[in-house]
């Protein structure tokens, strides 16, 4: 037989002359078979006494390479120009190949014998190692303006910060539709004042792409994870976080103002104060405050909610900030936070149907208050946005 590393140890017969084994052929039957042993599974490249890496496997023959009587196996009808292929050759250790070629112990190993042990450890290493953690996502990219002002978040900016931040890779192209997803509100009129009109029509276009691709993939198994880049008004962050499919696990993003970078920048957690309403009302009305970025200007809240009961989540006793959530640390404590006071209103003051709600929080936390949102239980929530008479209900989350 001879050895798959060059090495001709018994080839003394006349019907061929020794050949080596390509490069090719040795590295494809290394790669079948795993790096491992066909025969007792040992992984090839650790010495037994030493610990060291070595190579201690060795490509046999099944059939011999030449056919005569001195080569294991070689009395056969094979072709010889089709022994050297990597199906007549098998990854063993190297000390059983010496027994596996032994005159002593030849009837034991037959050809189908062999051609077996290959066949079933070559399967097998094949589909055990087809399985892998998912790693990749598709990124969502909503980007609209705020105040009138807009930001670019191409796909370099994306990869990146899903690479680096969340060690995924990100697919913007899915296998049913070349585009990817991508709600772009920068050409709707209105912006600038936060008409109701442009609320409209940017709620429209939302509706429309994720009914048409974030549904459609989510239905054909193309989406596993979402990471969603977002930059617009906050009731329309809000609102897209609402519309993300509760099944598919999401990582939200921000441009962060102190480094104009989506990564987050720090592992800080985010520490929040919440206050509820003393006494149990039976209003069919609540007011919701959070201030995290920003602060809200209670006196600016319309008058006929001024008396309504109030919850009010603050970011803990430091000034609001526009960076508050600097790492994705901080924004699932907000996540469990709001989960937290929804899951109170809900058991202590389930008379409040109408969650009226005012916020000046950063984007991340804005999407992340949609998607934790559960029209089901919570209460219907109208979302106000901040115009020059003052702050108007622009979108409701949750009809009851
Ligand atoms: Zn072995």
């Amino acid at each position: 037989m001879v050895l798959g590393k060059g090495i001709n140890r018994m080839n003394t017969g006349t019907s061929g002359t020794r050949r080596s084994l390509s490069p090719d052929t040795r590295l494809k039957v290394w790669v079948r078979a795993g790096g491992r042993c066909v025969i007792c599974n040992r992984y090839l490249l650790d010495g037994q006494l030493t610990g060291r890496e070595a190579t201690f496997g060795e490509l046999a023959h099944i059939v011999g390479q030449t056919s005569s009587v001195g080569s294991p196996r070689g009395l056969d009808t094979m072709d010889l120009a089709d022994r050297d292929d990597p199906d007549n050759l098998v990854l063993i250790c190297d000390d059983e190949h010496d027994e596996l070629d032994k005159t002593a112990t030849r009837d034991f190993f037959s050809v189908e014998l062999i051609k077996e042990f290959k066949r079933v450890h070559e399967e097998r290493i094949r589909h055990v190692t087809a399985f892998s953690p998912d790693q990749t996502t598709v990124v969502l990219r909503m980007i609209g303006r705020l105040h009138g002002s807009a930001v670019e978040v191409d796909q370099n900016t994306t990869a990146l910060a899903v690479i680096t931040t969340s060690h995924r890779f990100p697919r913007f192209a899915m296998a049913y539709d070349r585009s990817s997803i991508e709600i772009d509100l920068r050409n709707i009129p209105g912006e600038a004042c936060g008409s109701q009109e442009y609320y409209r029509m940017a709620k429209s276009l939302i509706d429309e792409v994720i009914e048409h691709k974030l549904t459609e993939g989510a239905l054909k198994d193309q989406i596993k994870h979402l990471s969603v880049f977002a930059f617009a008004r906050w009731p329309l962050l809000v609102y897209l976080g609402s519309r993300l499919d509760d099944t598919i696990p999401v990582d939200v993003y921000q441009r962060h103002r102190s480094n104009q970078m989506w990564e987050w920048p720090s592992d800080s957690s985010g520490m929040f104060a919440i206050q509820t309403p003393s006494a149990v009302t039976d209003t069919g009305d609540g007011v919701l405050i959070l201030n995290i970025s920003g602060t809200v200007q209670c006196a600016r809240i319309p008058c006929e909610l001024q008396n309504a009961p109030c919850f009010r989540m603050d970011w803990d006793d430091r000034s609001p900030s526009s960076d508050a959530l600097s790492s994705r640390k901080a924004l699932q404590d907000f996540e469990e936070v709001i989960r937290g006071l929804f899951a109170y209103i809900e058991s202590s003051h389930g008379g409040i149907e109408r969650l009226h709600t005012f916020a000046a929080i950063p984007m991340s936390a804005a999407v992340m208050l949609g998607k934790v949102l559960n029209p089901k239980i919570n209460p219907h929530v109208i979302l106000y946005d901040r115009t020059l008479s003052g702050y108007e209900p622009r979108l409701e989350v949750g009809q009851r």
